[in-house]
Protein backbone atom coordinates (compact mmCIF):
# COMPACT_ATOMS: atom_id res chain seq x y z
CA UNK A 1 0.00 0.00 0.00
CA UNK A 2 1.20 3.35 -1.07
CA UNK A 3 0.37 6.73 0.79
CA UNK A 4 -1.58 9.10 -1.25
CA UNK A 5 -0.03 11.72 0.22
CA UNK A 6 3.61 11.28 0.57
CA UNK A 7 3.62 7.84 -1.57
CA UNK A 8 5.53 5.81 0.95
CA UNK A 9 5.21 2.45 0.95
CA UNK A 10 6.15 2.73 4.71
CA UNK A 11 2.27 2.28 5.77
CA UNK A 12 0.61 0.04 8.61
CA UNK A 13 -2.95 -1.15 9.05
CA UNK A 14 -4.34 -0.39 12.14
CA UNK A 15 -8.35 -0.98 13.67
CA UNK A 16 -9.44 2.23 14.98
CA UNK A 17 -12.83 1.99 16.92
CA UNK A 18 -15.18 5.09 17.17
CA UNK A 19 -17.58 5.67 20.33
CA UNK A 20 -20.16 7.65 19.24
CA UNK A 21 -22.82 8.74 21.95
CA UNK A 22 -25.91 9.97 19.70
CA UNK A 23 -28.04 12.81 20.84
CA UNK A 24 -31.86 12.47 21.48
CA UNK A 25 -34.18 13.89 18.84
CA UNK A 26 -37.63 15.73 18.96
CA UNK A 27 -39.25 12.07 19.25
CA UNK A 28 -37.48 11.70 22.15
CA UNK A 29 -38.27 14.58 24.28
CA UNK A 30 -42.03 14.19 23.38
CA UNK A 31 -41.75 10.61 24.59
CA UNK A 32 -40.34 11.85 28.18
CA UNK A 33 -42.90 14.79 27.93
CA UNK A 34 -45.70 11.88 28.36
CA UNK A 35 -44.14 10.02 30.77
CA UNK A 36 -44.28 12.96 32.94
CA UNK A 37 -48.13 13.17 32.43
CA UNK A 38 -48.07 9.29 33.06
CA UNK A 39 -46.50 9.46 36.03
CA UNK A 40 -48.49 12.32 37.31
CA UNK A 41 -51.53 10.02 36.75
CA UNK A 42 -50.36 6.83 38.18
CA UNK A 43 -47.80 7.78 41.00
CA UNK A 44 -44.29 7.54 42.30
CA UNK A 45 -44.22 3.80 41.88
CA UNK A 46 -44.03 4.46 38.04
CA UNK A 47 -40.35 6.43 38.23
CA UNK A 48 -38.91 3.41 39.05
CA UNK A 49 -39.59 1.62 36.29
CA UNK A 50 -39.04 3.95 34.01
CA UNK A 51 -35.65 5.23 35.29
CA UNK A 52 -35.09 1.06 34.45
CA UNK A 53 -36.17 1.57 30.90
CA UNK A 54 -34.68 4.69 30.66
CA UNK A 55 -31.09 3.64 32.07
CA UNK A 56 -31.76 0.60 29.35
CA UNK A 57 -32.79 3.20 26.27
CA UNK A 58 -29.82 5.25 27.18
CA UNK A 59 -27.42 2.28 26.82
CA UNK A 60 -28.90 0.98 23.52
CA UNK A 61 -27.71 4.66 22.27
CA UNK A 62 -24.11 4.30 22.41
CA UNK A 63 -22.32 1.85 19.57
CA UNK A 64 -18.84 1.34 18.84
CA UNK A 65 -17.97 0.99 15.41
CA UNK A 66 -14.57 -0.43 14.36
CA UNK A 67 -12.73 0.77 11.25
CA UNK A 68 -9.25 0.06 9.80
CA UNK A 69 -7.25 2.40 8.92
CA UNK A 70 -3.72 2.82 7.06
CA UNK A 71 -1.03 4.83 8.70
CA UNK A 72 1.58 6.12 6.92
CA UNK A 73 4.95 5.87 9.03
CA UNK A 74 6.61 8.78 6.85
CA UNK A 75 4.48 11.39 7.17
CA UNK A 76 1.50 10.20 9.88
CA UNK A 77 -1.16 10.54 7.55
CA UNK A 78 -4.35 8.38 8.26
CA UNK A 79 -7.07 7.38 5.90
CA UNK A 80 -9.55 4.44 5.88
CA UNK A 81 -8.99 1.45 4.23
ZN1 LIG B 1 2.69 9.51 3.86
Amino acid sequence: MVCPKCGSENVSIQAVSIVSNQKHGLIWWLCIGWWWLIIKLIGWICIGIFMLVFKLFKKNKVKTTVHSYAVCQNCGNKWKV
